[in-house]
């Protein structure tokens, strides 16, 4: 038995005690527990369960539970903090194509200092709504990890690598540029190195190969070297468009999944998101490899598809919930699966209430390989979770079930937050960032970004002077 699971005795000191009235833990010995508590000592949960009597604790401080639920945090397993750039330009129309035409072509003329701000913008706005833990790829990974490591969110990162000319991609024209790929790869490797020795272990890396119609073979076996040889894991698109399919199948004759078992560059290290067009075939060679799934599904409906999750579960590929790119409501996030299951299924138990909320927590842990560390709220484990008010009209009455919140809670019902034993959201307050300050960054950057997705198709006006 290690120190953490010393079972304290009255009297204890913790630095934090967060009570509840209602503690979901998602661990399988007391799942659900009416007037619960979680003590935490550093960054290390050392109780979790009904509430001792009063004064068996000496807490440093307390988070007061009345009319609160706690859980554990949310793990995002496949996120673009900066991304909240597009939003409202492929929710309608354009659909799943402005991810070419739109989001491609203008990705480019955004600056570092732009994405940087993005980046704070994401950072919050995942906090805000109850994610603890992300996986992200994109541009300026270094901004990300220090909003992250300033606003004390759990993240492994990685550097978005390509060499095709990704502007000229919605004319369908694939240009090889290996310079470009060689000099991401190239950054990509060096943050990964720079944040293995980060102080706080919050920041990790991955390598990240953006997709298998944006990656040469050669590319991906690259990255696939380089992060066998960093010991970390990979992170990828597949099958997420129909062009991609089209692209992987005219130019090797199979489907994008395929495409990656031959080079051998699929492992258990590796995420894959989406799976949105995966073959039978495909799924079949993810489940041999032991590749993990990203499931994102508040994206798929909006575009008319939605990927076969009831196979990849049958399958036991191991999958998360995640929130891809523009919108970050895990809760959303969870509902939307649990309605496309049931609705493609025509069964009311395909996708339960506890179900989702294991995908969106444990599971997702397990796709990024940290489920030993997050995901639920047992004893030894890192102190990640939130706290919902539950006074709240579409709250009440609150009869303590799954159901109570993956069908009724909302992210805007978060109020705290404590990642790795830290508070960083307490009382309506981020508290590592400026928030009111990010908020008037990103107003005055919006002239600009309209003039450049304008160009691309994209659709919006500016509010008021946009000045700030
Ligand atoms: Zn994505």
């Amino acid at each position: 038995m290690t120190d953490e699971r010393r079972i304290p005795s009255t009297g204890a000191q913790v630095d934090l005690l967060v009570s509840a009235d209602v503690l979901y833990t998602l661990t399988e010995d007391t799942p659900i527990v009416v007037n619960g508590e979680v003590a935490i000592n550093g960054n290390t949960i050392v109780y979790s369960g009904p509430a001792k009597d009063n004064g068996f604790w000496q807490p440093k401080k307390t988070l007061s539970g009345k009319g609160k639920a706690v859980m554990p945090g949310f793990v995002n397993c496949h996120s673009h903090a900066a991304s909240a750039l597009f939003r409202s330009q492929s929710d309608d129309g354009v659909g799943g194509q402005a991810l070419y035409s739109v989001a491609f072509r203008s990705e480019k003329h955004i600056s570092t200092e732009q994405w940087r701000d993005l980046a704070l913008l994401g950072v919050v706005d995942m906090i805000r709504s109850g994610i603890t833990t992300i996986n992200d790829i994109w541009y300026e990974p270094e901004g990300l990890a220090e909003a992250a490591e300033a606003a004390g969110l759990r993240a492994q990162i990685a550097l978005k690598l390509f060499d095709v000319k990704l502007e000229e991609l919605y004319a369908n024209r694939y240009e090889r540029v290996a310079t470009e790929g060689e000099e991401r790869l190239r950054r990509g490797v060096d943050f990964v190195e720079k944040y293995a020795a980060s102080k706080s272990g919050l920041v990790t890396g991955r390598i990240g190969p953006h997709a298998t119609d944006t990656c040469s073979p050669e590319l991906h076996i690259e990255a696939c070297a380089e992060a066998g040889r960093l010991g970390v894991g990979l992170h990828t698109h597949v099958a997420q468009s129909k062009q991609e399919v089209e692209y992987c199948q005219s130019t090797y004759n199979k489907g994008p999944a395929e495409f990656l078992a031959d080079l051998d560059v699929l492992s258990h290290r590796s995420i894959l998101a989406h799976l949105t067009f995966a073959s039978d075939i495909d799924l079949d060679l993810i489940t041999q490899s032991k590749a993990r799934y990203a499931h994102c599904p508040t994206i798929y409906p909006r575009r008319g598809v939605y990927p076969d999750l009831q196979g990849i579960q049958d399958r036991r590929i191991v999958t998360g919930i995640a929130t891809d790119w523009m919108m970050n409501d895990p809760f959303e996030a969870m509902r939307n699966a649990m309605n496309a299951v049931r609705l493609l299924s025509g069964r009311h138990d395909a996708l339960t209430s506890l179900a989702a909320i294991k995908l969106a927590t444990i599971g997702s842990a397990k796709v990024m390989g940290i489920e030993d560390q997050v995901g639920s709220l047992a004893i030894g484990k890192r102190a990640d979770l939130i706290q919902l008010d539950l006074q709240r009209p579409h709250l009440q009455p609150f009869y303590a079930e799954y159901s109570s919140l993956a069908y009724y809670a909302r992210a805007s019902d978060v109020v705290c937050s404590v990642i790795d034993g830290r508070l960083v959201l307490e009382g309506d307050c981020i508290l590592g960032l400026d928030e009111p300050n990010i908020l008037n960054r990103i107003k005055k950057h919006v002239p600009d970004w309209l003039a450049v997705l304008k160009r691309h198709g994209g659709v919006g006006a500016v509010l008021g002077c946009g000045c700030g």
